[in-house]
């Protein structure tokens, strides 16, 4: 092992390429304040971050899921993580609620991308793309690929939801570099996404563990049998 974050934990294997993710059920919120586990949390992200990876990459966005291994692994692309979280927006929801005094569920024109940069002693505060840039974070060049394909994801992955009686509200990504390329990595599931169901708006995702809502383990394998269908 050569990290452990809130949700996994990172080996190395015999290919300095290639990494191992091991998903936890660990769950923290509002920067590890709140800590919990969330059974079979971890098989559920694993599981889902492998469909969604599989229906990105058909649709040619690059990303660094090379294969699921078991229950609660997954082999990746060993990547240099750029330290800029990648949020999208398509309706209003948490801190964008909060921060603009705006009613959580009101709709946005068209899809908001938002930038935030990754360290934890400073609560990962919003940023532009102009302080990445200024401070060595992403070039100019990553920042716009990565707002493209931040898009894409969103209206791939917006579409494969709504046929499945799912809104996609928010997401967060993450991008680093591999040999030259920006590739997706991360995970994407009900940690890193707000999922309302479309007729009930019911909460499918981590949201109901932030805000002790209950029903959160029901919630995420709701979504992963969604997803499945
Ligand atoms: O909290 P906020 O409204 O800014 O979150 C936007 C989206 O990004 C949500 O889907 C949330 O789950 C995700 N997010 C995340 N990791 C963070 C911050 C936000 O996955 N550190």
């Amino acid at each position: 092992m050569f990290y452990e974050g809130k949700a996994k934990k990172l080996y190395s294997t015999s290919d300095p390429d290639l990494v191992i993710a091991y998903f936890k059920d660990d769950a923290t919120a509002f920067n590890g304040k709140k800590r919990d586990t969330i059974e079979d949390k971890g098989v559920v992200n694993n599981r889902m971050s492998e469909l969604f990876f599989t229906l990105l990459e058909k649709n040619g966005v690059n990303t660094h899921f090379v294969r699921r291994l078991n229950d609660r692994e997954m082999l990746c692309k060993r990547l240099h993580i750029i330290p800029v979280e990648t949020v999208v927006r398509n309706l209003v929801a948490g801190s964008m609620a909060k921060r603009l005094g705006r009613k959580e569920g009101e709709p946005l024109p068209h899809p908001i991308v938002e930038y935030y940069y990754k360290s934890d002693p400073l609560d990962d505060p919003m940023i532009l793309g102009e302080h990445a840039i200024a401070f060595g974070w992403a070039t100019a060049a990553e920042l716009k690929q990565i707002d493209a394909m931040a898009l894409k994801v969103d209206g791939l992955l917006s579409k494969f939801l709504d046929e499945r009686g799912v809104l996609l509200v928010d997401f967060k990504l993450e991008f680093g570099r591999y040999h030259g390329e920006v590739l997706l990595g991360d995970e994407i599931c009900p940690d890193t996404c707000r999922f309302w169901d479309k007729a009930t708006r019911q909460k499918l995702d981590k949201d109901r563990f932030r805000h002790d809502l209950g029903g959160v383990e029901e919630a995420y394998h709701e979504m992963l049998r969604r997803v499945e269908n």
